[in-house]
């Protein structure tokens, strides 16, 4: 089988040489396990943390051992009860075309209701991220004027359509290029700019229209963007920290150094709760949210939104490309 592995770690943006495409052994199977044949493979931002040397709320990828993250795969063997060849379970060991891992470590889903890549998306992790982050953690509620930030990704997409069917008064997001500023009027924002054409501070004041400010700013980006949240954060307004994606391929080593927010004392005066999370955290609401996203989508009032890439020989460009911005909504690799 083919595996993606660590060859060196990553100092500042990844690279292709960062990653080593490799044959491996399949071990055999142990009491309780399964073989899974993968049909898609996730990459997320996240996992550039995890390419680093660093404690964190996850541990590091190790070098020269195979990188690992979401997937969605069939059984092609099994030593588990109630798990069978045949079966398709999502798991966490992605970015190879086979994994054998514990059964009780893979969860069921069917494919009759969705393609593999939606469990990797909208009705995975992803969405999750999103529902929780935007309710439970922003509290967001009716009538409440919502900021988002990489609007335009698997997260941000979400986190927008979501307040909308949920009677915001207004959402604006924020993405890096026209076509993803023209896509998510298209989904029913009400305003979007491209955080290149200015400063963000200036193009969500105008954004805001006749709103004197925002309830909810919902972070994907941090740096610059969390610093004009703050400033046009009404009283009492509340920010979920969900990502920080502007700074995660900074190499202070080069004199790139983390940049803002540089007026977190305006949360003070403006009695701003400001919380960070993480998705793992919210996993009890994992039912509610495909309840209450499922009618949504099959009514067509919530599009999930994919860029597909094809073969697990593409995963790593797949990563870097990501991070900059080639993607709309989830990018997956499908191994078809
Ligand atoms: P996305 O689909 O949003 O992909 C990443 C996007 O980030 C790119 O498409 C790019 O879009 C944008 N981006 C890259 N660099 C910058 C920059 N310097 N400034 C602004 N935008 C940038 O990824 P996800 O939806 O999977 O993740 C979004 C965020 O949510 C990430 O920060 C991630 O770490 C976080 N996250 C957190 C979780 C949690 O549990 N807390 C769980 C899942 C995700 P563009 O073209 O617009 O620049």
């Amino acid at each position: 089988t083919r595996q993606f592995e660590l060859a060196s770690r990553p100092e500042g943006w990844p690279v292709a040489e960062n990653f080593r495409f490799a044959e491996a052994e399949l071990p055999t199977l142990n009491e309780g396990e399964i073989l899974v044949k993968n049909l898609a493979v996730s990459v997320d931002p996240y996992m550039r943390g995890r390419m680093n040397d660093v404690k964190s709320y996850v541990p590091p990828f190790q070098l020269d051992q195979p990188l690992e993250g979401g997937a969605v795969g069939e059984v092609l063997a099994s030593r588990a009860a109630g798990t069978e060849p045949g079966d398709v379970v999502v798991h966490g060991l992605g970015w190879r075309e086979h994994a054998v891992l514990p059964a009780q470590a893979a969860k069921k889903v069917d494919l009759s209701l969705a393609p593999a890549t939606a469990y990797l998306g909208a009705l995975g992790m992803t969405g999750l991220t999103a529902y929780a982050g935007l309710l439970k953690v922003a509290e967001f509620k009716a009538g409440d004027v919502v900021f988002v930030s990489g609007a335009a990704g698997a997260v941000g997409s979400l986190v927008g359509q979501i307040a909308k069917q949920l009677g915001a008064s207004r959402v604006i997001g924020s993405a890096g290029s026209p076509e993803k500023v023209a896509k998510l009027l298209n989904l029913g924002f009400d305003a979007a700019f491209n955080y290149h054409d200015g400063p963000v501070k200036d193009q969500l004041k105008a954004a805001l229209g006749d709103e004197p400010g925002i309830d909810v700013y919902f972070d994907n980006v941090g740096g610059e963007h969390l610093e004009a949240a703050i400033s046009a954060l009404n009283p009492f307004g509340r920010v979920a920290l969900c990502g920080a994606i502007s700074q995660y391929n900074l190499d202070p080593a080069s004199g790139n150094a983390p940049s803002g927010p540089r007026n977190l004392a305006l949360a003070i005066g403006k009695q701003l709760s400001i919380k960070g999370f993480i998705v793992g955290s919210y996993a009890q609401y994992a039912d509610e949210y495909a309840q209450f996203l499922a009618p949504l989508l099959a009514a067509g009032k919530i599009h999930s939104e994919e860029t597909v890439v094809h073969g697990i020989e593409n995963t790593a460009q797949a990563f870097i490309d990501m991070l900059g911005g080639a993607n709309t909504g989830k990018m997956v690799i499908s191994l078809d």
